[in-house]
């Protein structure tokens, strides 16, 4: 059976990887797009927001049947605050599809990362993105030597007081981990799917200032020719090689802060206190779990969302959706929103997932005009709907690199992010998830030949498979 490889490349926009190329740093990726055998996409990811791209793109559908809608989410019944995880995740992802098909596989990263879900057939190893401490599976001792090399790469601290240079500086560092990591694996496991998510470049845009879109800093570059390398190394490996982001990163000159459009028409009722009835930004809900204080100074100056108050908010701001208790209300705050600058559209959240958990989704989902220059705000409020000036956040539009000698594809197009996993699957000659969202997709990216696409219902052993959490957790 062929080997397929994946490199995941957090907040990838082809405007940063094209920055790369041209300052001669990716040359292996670059001279592999070039290659006959690879096919280049835009991959659509909405919402642009990590939890859920990654998880649409690691299973082949939409939220509406993976169940994770961003990093937070209200629970309707209690108006609690809280993050997902993997406990929320209803449908397998490919390395568990494969599992149940006794098929082998490595993962550094499956999203979402905690708690880890057991998977017979998969080596695994987590420890990003609300991850409490580097998990692994199986609970043998050469697993353990992997998470303890992620551990001290995690806890090497560097002096620089540039919060970019530092966040550079520790990606190195794990980037080479990974790579020592993946250079003795793949010696000592079987495996026909090698996946690797690490969050780059997201971290360092985020962390860095404006300049990274265009010039290079020397620690980036040093980074870059490893990650190069590991392309490199991933590419020899495998039969099928895959680069892909779930999203992109952009830069922006207006906020349209849609709390206080709501403040605005009554909808939303504010408190100045940041009590429990004040709704908190994800990155403050975190920062709370984590046992972190959150700087008051920051908080004396805005007006918070009363969550038992208000009769419809904005959740936060990567959420992108509104949630609206009234349900008569529904209609008249769609027809607002939709005829505000810089929303580019608004839809009941049946329009935008489809599948059993659509209900856990915001009942408005929004969409700013990012085109147009526009980004979602915070989800304060301070009497303001607008604010100009430089920003920098994700962006819908992400990277997918597919090399296959085994298909023709037709690629320079657009194609959702949940096409990834079944297109491996296909590449794989793998049955697809009967759930998969991809069909059509598929049917259009595959030119000429005939390929018979087969289905496998995966979801009745995915129950049982979740259900082993219980026996892994720990912390
Ligand atoms: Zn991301």
């Amino acid at each position: 059976m062929k080997k397929a490889a994946v490199l995941g490349l957090d907040g990838l926009s082809w405007d940063y990887l094209n920055k790369l190329i041209r300052h001669g740093i990716l040359t292996y990726t670059k001279h592999l797009i070039s290659n006959k055998n690879t096919y280049a996409f835009d991959l659509e990811c909405f919402p642009p927001s990590t939890p859920p791209s990654w998880t649409s793109i690691m299973t082949g559908v939409n939220p509406g049947k993976h169940g994770i809608f961003a990093f937070d989410f209200i629970d309707y019944a209690t108006l609690e605050h809280r993050l997902f995880n993997a406990m929320h995740l209803e449908h397998p992802r490919i390395h568990e599809m494969l599992s149940m098909l006794k098929i082998p596989s490595i993962v550094i990263n499956p999203i979402p990362g905690y708690p880890l879900i057991p998977a017979k057939s998969s080596k695994i190893i987590s420890y990003t993105i609300i991850v409490p401490k580097t998990q692994y599976y199986p609970r043998n001792e050469i697993m353990k030597k992997y998470a303890e090399k992620i551990n001290s790469a995690l806890e090497l601290k560097h002096r620089k007081t540039d919060e970019c240079k530092r966040t550079l500086l520790a990606s190195v560092n794990l980037v080479e981990a990974v790579f020592e990591i993946v250079e003795d694996i793949v010696n000592l496991y079987e495996w026909n799917l090698l996946w690797i998510n690490l969050q780059i470049p997201d971290i360092i845009l985020h962390k860095c200032n404006f300049q990274i879109f265009t010039k290079v800093l020397n620690i980036e570059h040093r980074l870059f020719k490893r990650i190069d390398n590991l392309a490199r190394m991933l590419n020899e490996l495998s039969d099928i090689f895959v680069i892909v982001s779930d999203h992109g990163f952009s830069t922006y000159n207006r906020l349209v802060r849609i709390n206080d459009i709501l403040a605005k028409k009554s909808y939303v009722k504010t408190t100045k206190k940041p009590t429990a009835r004040a709704l908190k930004e994800y990155k403050e809900i975190k920062l709370e779990i984590l046992g972190k204080s959150i700087k008051e100074e920051s908080y004396n100056q805005y007006g918070y969302v009363d969550k038992e108050k208000s009769i419809a908010f904005y959740i936060s701001k990567w959420n992108l959706g509104i949630y609206v208790k009234a349900i008569e209300a529904i209609a008249k705050i769609r027809k607002i929103l939709s005829s505000t600058e810089g929303i580019k559209w608004v839809k009941p959240r049946e329009e935008v997932y489809l599948g059993p958990y659509v209900k856990r989704a915001p009942h408005l989902i929004i969409r700013p005009d990012y085109e147009g220059g526009f980004l979602q705000s915070d989800n304060k409020v301070i009497g303001k709907m607008y604010e100009e000036g430089e920003f920098k956040d994700h962006h819908p539009s992400g990277v997918l690199i597919v090399k296959t000698k085994d298909l023709r594809l037709k690629d320079k197009i657009k194609i959702p992010n949940y096409t990834v996993t079944p297109l491996i699957m296909l590449t794989l000659n793998l049955p697809l998830p009967k759930t998969t969202d991809a069909t059509k997709e598929l049917m259009n990216i595959i030119s000429g030949e005939q390929v018979k696409i087969k289905f496998k219902n995966y979801l009745p052993k995915w129950k049982i498979m979740k259900s082993m959490i219980k026996y892994l957790r720990y912390r």
